[in-house]
């Protein structure tokens, strides 16, 4: 199996190199305070007719650190199935990743393709999760990560990245404020960036999610609804279909589900206008809170051409749908993830009773308990014997 890039907009390829981050023509059209232009894909090319799809990866295995990343579980929630008649509805759940997120997924794959090319240094910008994910297998890699991120992320993400070891650079600023940051800081100590969607092992990595929804329901679902702030899950759940249609594993591309939160809506935004405007995102679910989305066009365009649909959640919106996801089926998502299943319970009334439906649960609710203890009662009073219980459900 060979390798090489392809840029998504002019379809020149370049071989694969650390330095090579976005087509060097393309690239250079980018305006300020617009999406990447340029975004590099990875194409396989074989003679061979004999291979697994597991085989499209740009990086061999002895590469790899040796830490669980991927092979989620599928669940069946059979309590939620029955109380919102929709008996074919599937979780993917990557909270069990290694470090409680998705992001583990193109961690994994840049991790791998620095030691394949001897880089031990790794620098990225983060809203919380792609810097405790690089931080974790960056540890099991024994790699040195370096991580931009505002100083306003959850603390258990900050926590969870300084326990593993990694440098990190609180930024006063949003996370497109530490986006440019690392950018600058990379160039300048020559470590690889990881920034998703920039670095195209990002959009690889994040594919193998596709594969294994694939395998586990032995065909391509009909829906998938994807929580999205940089559009970078988006454009790896494309990629993972993708791949099994053009090297034949399958003829179908699900529908997918472009969720954002009501104000971070970039992409929802442009689905409708047909342009990127600047907006200043705000919402509850930090994980997919992105002014700039790195991958905007890439995910627009490939929306529009596989019939893809945009919605938006509300704040509110999410957090009721995180308690419901919680309470009904035993999950419990980060507020991210249930942005996911929150514009499911949105259109669930104009998708067919039967069709097979997938909804990626992306982090896990205890990255960020201040942002779910705001729709449950935290108790506020201990009792000490058996006879202020009924005082205690008084007060409560
Ligand atoms: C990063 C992240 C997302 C959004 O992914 P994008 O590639 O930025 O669209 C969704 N959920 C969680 C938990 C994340 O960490």
């Amino acid at each position: 199996m060979e390798y090489r890039y392809r840029c998504i907009e002019c379809g020149k390829t370049y071989s694969i190199t650390p330095n090579l981050m976005l087509c060097p023509v393309c690239s250079q059209r980018k305006k300020n305070d617009e999406p990447l232009v340029g975004i590099l894909e990875v194409q396989y090319v074989t003679q061979d007719k004999s291979f697994s799809y597991n085989d499209l990866c740009p990086v061999e295995k002895e590469f790899f650190p040796k830490i669980p990343v991927g092979d989620t579980p599928l669940w069946e929630p059979e309590n939620l199935r029955k109380k919102i008649n929709m008996p074919n509805l599937f979780i993917k759940d990557d909270s069990v990743n290694p470090t409680g997120s998705f992001k583990d997924r193109a961690s994994y794959l840049v991790a791998a393709f620095a030691i394949k090319h001897n880089i031990y240094d790794i620098t990225l910008a983060s809203t919380g999760n792609a810097g405790s994910s690089m931080a974790g297998i960056g540890a099991a890699a024994g790699l040195n990560i370096t991580l931009f991120l505002p100083k306003d992320a959850p603390p258990a993400k900050i926590v969870q990245a300084l326990q593993y070891g990694a440098r990190v650079i609180p930024v006063e600023g949003n996370y497109d404020a530490a986006y440019s940051l690392s950018l600058q800081y990379s160039k300048l100590d020559g470590s690889l960036n990881r920034n998703t969607a920039y670095n195209p092992m990002t959009i690889e990595g994040k594919k193998t999610v596709s594969f294994e929804i694939f395998k586990q329901l032995k065909k391509a679902p009909d829906y998938i609804f994807v929580p999205t702030g940089d559009g970078c899950i988006l454009s790896g759940v494309y990629k993972g279909f993708k791949d099994l249609v053009r090297y034949g594993f399958t003829d179908k591309i699900p529908i997918i589900y472009c969720v954002q939160a009501e104000k971070s809506n970039a992409i929802s935004n442009a689905f409708k206008t047909g342009k990127f405007q600047k907006i200043f995102s705000k919402t509850i679910a930090d994980s997919i809170s992105v002014d700039v989305p790195g991958s905007g066009y890439h995910a627009l365009k490939q929306l529009k051409k596989y019939s893809g649909r945009c919605i938006t959640v509300e704040d509110r919106e999410i957090l009721k749908s995180q308690k419901q996801l919680s309470e009904t089926a035993g999950l419990f998502t980060e507020p991210a993830g249930a942005a996911a299943f929150a514009g499911f319970l949105k259109v669930k009334e104009n998708l067919e009773k039967s069709a097979s439906i997938v909804i990626l649960c992306t982090g896990s609710g205890l990255k960020d308990t201040a942002s779910a203890q705001k729709i449950i009662q935290y108790p506020g009073y201990a009792i000490k014997n058996i006879d202020e219980l009924k005082e205690f459900e008084e007060k409560n």
